[in-house]
């Protein structure tokens, strides 16, 4: 396997050499990925259409939008962003200048997944460029079309000095893990998560770990069902189920289970068609691992929607299964694919233990026109995010950070959480040589008149 050393080392060279600090650097590299964006977005679009039979109008909203807004927000508050910060001083530094001043942290490692190949690149790499840093990024083998596209036009619009793109499966990216990075920021399932932190332990590099696992939702009595199903069935069908914050099961009390089905029912049909195989809103499952591990999640349950699949087009129906319990197999693991399980429970408060005794998710969806149980499961609840009467949205407002807690992750970035997430915060303080008197009261001898208490 090809070592990386001389390249990191190379790009490490002009990180030293300031080039990637000035504003005008950062800036015009992101003018560069929104080009990049608008003037292949055809191209684009056909990559994750062959990689994940993405819609247009989906791979808009959720991939190439997504990143072009980012990049337009950056540019426009970079120069805020890149501002000292002034901070609150006592009277003992009332003299002195101190502030907060962001820097980049060197040479940042981008490892993208295959779900959202674009967004899951390109957003990081914003960040990365917009805080001063270089960058390599590691797309997903997974998702090959759209690993091409980077790997031939991220060096026709980008600095190739200092933004480079390595494509490669499990070795290369192990050969990338043994360099020393000066930030990695991962997207990708808790196991190969632990891989890469403890790779990264070996130099001390600070990881920003985007993982996943169960997002649950909880359903309340008393809410309008055909709204509530609406939401959760684009969320959860968005991608054929393959999104991260996709609502992984639903929990809600027994007797709004029959009519939150028949809801589920009309939205699916509402949306891909009674033939969803037909419709091109809807997408594949990446490859046929992942068709297998999803047909081995089904054994054993009786769908009350859906339940088809094709092998050869790696297709698998909206589907959902009800009555589940906490043991089977559906339960055991992120589903990441477009099952829905239904699990009742008596209320809210059953809701909350379930949640609070499994790993910490990264998404929780609370769908309730009830403010008590809205603010009684948002305060006795931990989750990367926590989000009423919808789902997945939360991943588009780039005020908000984006990223899991626990077993879902550790950092967040979108919008200035990006920049503050490749960046490292210096605390700088700046006296005068002057007014030495003023300074005595600290230097020993020490006395208690010094002191003055
Ligand atoms: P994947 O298979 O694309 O792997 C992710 C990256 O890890 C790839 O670049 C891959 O080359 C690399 N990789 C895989 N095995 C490796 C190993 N042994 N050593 C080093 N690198 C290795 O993606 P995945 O893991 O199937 O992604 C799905 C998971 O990611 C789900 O759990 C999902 O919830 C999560 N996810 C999280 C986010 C988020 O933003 N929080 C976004 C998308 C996906």
């Amino acid at each position: 396997m090809e070592s990386y050393g001389q390249m990191i080392k190379d790009m490490r060279s002009v990180f030293l050499s300031g080039k990637t600090k000035s504003e005008q650097w950062r800036s015009t590299q992101l003018k560069a990925i929104v080009n990049l964006i608008e003037e292949n977005s055809e191209k684009l679009c056909a990559a994750l259409q062959a990689d994940l039979h993405k819609h247009k109008s989906e791979a808009f909203i959720t991939e190439l939008a997504l990143c072009k807004n980012d990049a337009i927000h950056a540019i426009n508050h970079l120069s805020e962003w890149m501002k000292p910060e002034k901070v609150a001083k006592g009277l003992m530094f009332m003299m002195d200048n101190a502030c907060i001043q962001k820097e980049p942290l060197g040479v940042a490692l981008i490892i993208g997944a295959w779900n959202y190949p674009v967004q899951l690149t390109l957003l990081p790499l914003i960040g990365a460029i917009a805080a001063g840093n270089c960058c390599i990024i590691k797309p997903s083998e997974l998702s090959p079309k759209t690993a091409e596209f980077l790997q031939e036009y991220i060096p026709k619009y980008l600095d190739n000095d200092c933004i480079k793109v390595v494509n490669g499966g499990v070795p290369e990216t192990t050969a990338l893990l043994k360099e020393r990075f000066d930030i990695i920021l991962y997207t990708g399932n808790s196991n190969v998560a632990k891989i890469v932190m403890e790779a990264a332990s070996k130099f001390l590099t600070p990881v920003i770990l985007e993982l996943g696992g169960k997002s649950p939702v909880f359903i309340d009595r008393n809410t309008d069902l055909n709204v509530v199903a609406r939401r959760l069935s684009w969320g959860k069908f968005l991608n054929a189920g393959q999104t991260c914050v996709a609502p992984d099961y639903v929990m809600c009390p027994k007797e709004v289970q029959d009519e939150l089905v028949s809801s589920v029912k009309t939205a699916i049909d509402e949306f891909f068609t009674k033939d969803p195989k037909s419709s091109d809103s809807y997408g594949r499952i990446v490859n046929s691992r992942h068709f297998g591990r999803l047909q081995k999640l089904l054994e054993g349950t009786k769908p009350v929607i859906g339940g088809d699949s094709d092998e050869k087009e790696r297709f698998i129906s909206p589907t959902v299964v009800t009555d589940v319990q906490f043991t089977d197999n559906i339960m055991q693991e992120e589903i990441f694919g477009p099952l829905l399980p239904i699990i009742t429970v008596k209320d809210h408060n059953e809701a909350i233990e379930v949640i609070n005794s499994r790993e910490k998710p990264l998404a929780l969806y609370v769908f309730t026109n009830n403010k008590s149980v809205r603010e009684d499961i948002r305060q006795k609840t931990s989750s990367g995010a926590f989000v009423v009467n919808d789902t997945v949205l939360h991943g588009g407002l780039c005020s908000l950070p984006f990223g899991g807690v626990g077993n879902s992750g550790m950092g967040a970035y979108h919008g200035k959480h990006s920049f503050d997430a490749f960046s490292h915060s210096k605390a700088v303080l700046e006296k005068s040589l002057g007014m030495e008197s003023a300074n005595s009261i600290r230097y020993p001898p020490y006395t208690e008149a010094k002191l003055g208490w």
